[in-house]
């Protein structure tokens, strides 16, 4: 166990180091939620890209390799087992969005 950590913290030390590593990690949390918006969010949105996308330009083993995020993340995305998604997928996702020359369902 080391003090002065969340961790331990979480693992219901009281000393003052631990206590003192738990209000920077909560105040760094409150921070970057006020900044990126929430760690999770919705995966509805990214689950219909996801199928629109790869049905049938493109693989997911394809998305997975432009957007560096895990294949196995993707299925689960497209696959409805993921209810949430981590804000780096999101925004890899996003990013990866905009360099595509168009929306599918424009073209229908
Ligand atoms: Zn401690």
């Amino acid at each position: 166990m080391t003090h002065g950590t969340h961790s331990n913290y979480a693992h219901g030390c009281r000393c003052p180091f631990c206590k003192d590593a738990h209000r920077e990690y909560i105040e760094k949390a409150t921070r970057d939620r006020a900044y990126y918006g929430p760690s999770l969010g919705s995966a509805t949105n990214y689950r219909a890209m996801l199928r629109r996308l790869t049905l049938p330009e493109m693989t997911l083993a394809e998305i997975a390799h432009e957007t560096g995020i895990k294949l196995s993340t993707l299925e689960d995305i497209r696959a409805g087992r993921s209810g949430k998604v981590q804000r780096r997928t999101r925004d890899a996702l996003d990013a990866f969005a905009l360099t595509l020359p168009t929306e599918r369902e424009d073209a229908v």
